[in-house]
């Protein structure tokens, strides 16, 4: 077994585990894994117990997520934007694949709750089978992102055997792997999974970091070993109540990406996923930390901020308003640090 696959068999699934290692009254814990599954890694758990309640909230099941009125199921319209099994086809030239309904930790504040570490999401080679066959029908998509659940959950001859079949469509043009495992269970970044990746470029993986006390020693490492298997890498950080919403933690956690050659690509404001409102956080804090952060830090550090718009209408970027008036021939409006300006509109 290596370490990676020792590492989830190790990981606290059920109540009585979290009870044992942090303290949790168990009879709390049980309703809500009923409904939602927890898997919290070895390596996760020392985390939170270094950095606390950041981290903690993303692991741990919370009551509240059985209490949510305002949520819903599917708040994407997944399933309505699935012309084959676990393939969403939304936007013109992509398509999202699911792989794998398992993933390293189940975040608590996931969009794809009712699916993940169940029976829902299952991807067979039936499955499978369709979605090639609708890809080699459907040209105008140069792009499969592949997702889940997490794909590197998956052993590697299975990845293996999904990219090298994509690959043989010739319409298809990039690869993008969506995984939180650099996070979450940085062990699974081995030299040899980067020996096979890198024989699928262009290759991009948008890995998943919320707070910067997951920046550690071993993230740096996996993210090393991938970036230098030649493949850009790009952070899809979720803006979270309690976890991220200030300006100061995400300026650090988007510096710190940077460093680790991870390029910030989206802060996604958190979906009204039935069971997560306790993350929500209003609009405006969300652009009342993109107006901190834009200038103030390099730009390559900044992420769009957008929100995923219900029922599958896409996602849209929310920009802080820098323009005041367009007027008398000039555009008035503000820089950086809250000073008028003005250029002439045409
Ligand atoms: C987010 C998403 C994508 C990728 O969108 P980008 O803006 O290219 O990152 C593709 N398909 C679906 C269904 C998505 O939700
Ligand atoms: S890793 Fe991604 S898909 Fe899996 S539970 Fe977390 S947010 Fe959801």
């Amino acid at each position: 077994m290596t370490s990676w696959q020792e590492e989830l068999k190790n990981a606290i699934t059920n109540s009585a585990g979290l009870a044992c290692a942090l303290g949790y009254d168990p009879a709390a814990a049980e309703a809500i894994i009923a409904r939602y599954p927890m898997r919290i890694t070895p390596y996760y758990l020392e985390l939170i117990k270094k950095a606390g309640e950041p981290l903690r909230r993303q692991a741990v099941p919370d009551l509240r997520e059985l209490e949510d009125p305002v949520g819903m199921e599917d708040p994407l319209g997944e399933e309505n934007l699935s012309p084959v099994p676990n393939l969403v086809h939304k936007y013109p030239d992509r398509v999202l694949l699911l792989v794998s309904g398992q993933c390293a930790m189940y975040c608590r504040f996931c969009t794809r709750k009712r699916k993940v570490g169940g029976e829902a999401l299952r991807f067979s080679e039936e499955h499978f089978v369709a979605a090639l066959d609708y890809l080699r029908n459907t040209p105008s998509v140069r792009e499969v992102l592949i997702s889940g659940g997490d794909p590197l959950l998956l052993a590697d001859e299975r990845l293996e055997d999904i990219l090298r079949r994509l690959r043989e469509i010739k319409s298809i043009e990039i690869i993008r792997i969506g995984t939180r495992t650099p996070c979450t269970l940085p062990m699974r970044i081995t030299p040899k999974l980067c020996a096979m990746l890198r024989q699928f470029h262009p290759l991009y993986i948008n890995t998943h970091f919320n707070h910067p006390a997951e920046l550690t020693k071993e993230a740096e490492r996996a993210c090393t070993l991938l970036a230098d298997a030649g493949i850009p890498l790009g952070c899809q950080t979720v803006l979270l109540k309690g976890v991220n919403d200030s300006a100061e933690v995400l300026g650090k956690l988007f510096c710190g990406l940077l460093r680790l050659r991870v390029k910030p690509y989206y802060l996604m404001q958190a979906d009204l996923t039935k069971g997560t409102g306790h993350f929500r956080t209003p609009i405006k804090a969300g652009l009342e930390i993109m107006r901190q952060l834009i200038g103030t830090v390099s730009g390559m550090a900044v992420p769009k901020f957008v929100l995923d718009a219900p029922s599958g209408k896409g996602k849209i970027p929310l920009t802080p308003d820098y323009i005041t008036a367009m007027q008398e021939g000039r555009l008035e409006f503000v820089n950086f640090q809250g000073l008028p300006c003005s250029y002439p509109l045409e």
